[in-house]
């Protein structure tokens, strides 16, 4: 299936997923589109809590995922690139952008049906907070340094 049919589906089986519930017709309709481990990974994902939702007071949204190993920046909903989402994770990278093997990481997946499910209450976000978002993700070598 071509790369937009295929988001296009995706979307489609997303939004059928309720806020009260995760039904097996919604798991089903995903597995027509994701590979079952990404399915599982990111239901683990939000299972966890490790979806983290701000937003700032100009409406600015961003997502923190919370890896085993690493956190990731989510953008949803964006309008001026070729795909609406984007995230920091290497996977996002090679197997999404490059590869185009996958049409979305583990951790957009989780994000979207997270949101859906309006598991995880918004947290308000300053200028400061995304700056300590960024921090964490993106760590300068001197922050390393102090740290380690
Ligand atoms: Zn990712």
């Amino acid at each position: 299936m071509p790369f937009d049919d295929l988001l296009l589906f995706a979307n489609a089986a997303i939004d059928e997923i309720k806020s009260d519930s995760f039904t097996q017709e919604n798991l089903a309709k995903l597995n027509a589109v994701f590979p079952p481990t990404l399915i599982i990974a990111a239901l683990d994902i939000i299972d966890r809590g490790n979806v983290i939702p701000y937003e700032t007071p100009w409406g600015h949204k961003e997502y923190e995922i919370l890896g085993s190993t690493a956190r990731y920046s989510v953008l949803l909903d964006i309008k001026s690139a070729p795909l609406p989402y984007s995230c920091t994770c290497p996977a996002f990278i090679y197997s999404v952008l490059m590869a185009e093997t996958h049409i979305m990481c583990k951790h957009i997946l989780a994000t979207l049906i997270s949101r859906r499910l309006k598991r995880s209450p918004t947290r308000p976000a300053s200028a400061n907070d995304l700056a300590a978002l960024y921090t964490r993700q993106f760590p300068l070598p001197e922050n390393r340094a102090a740290r380690g």
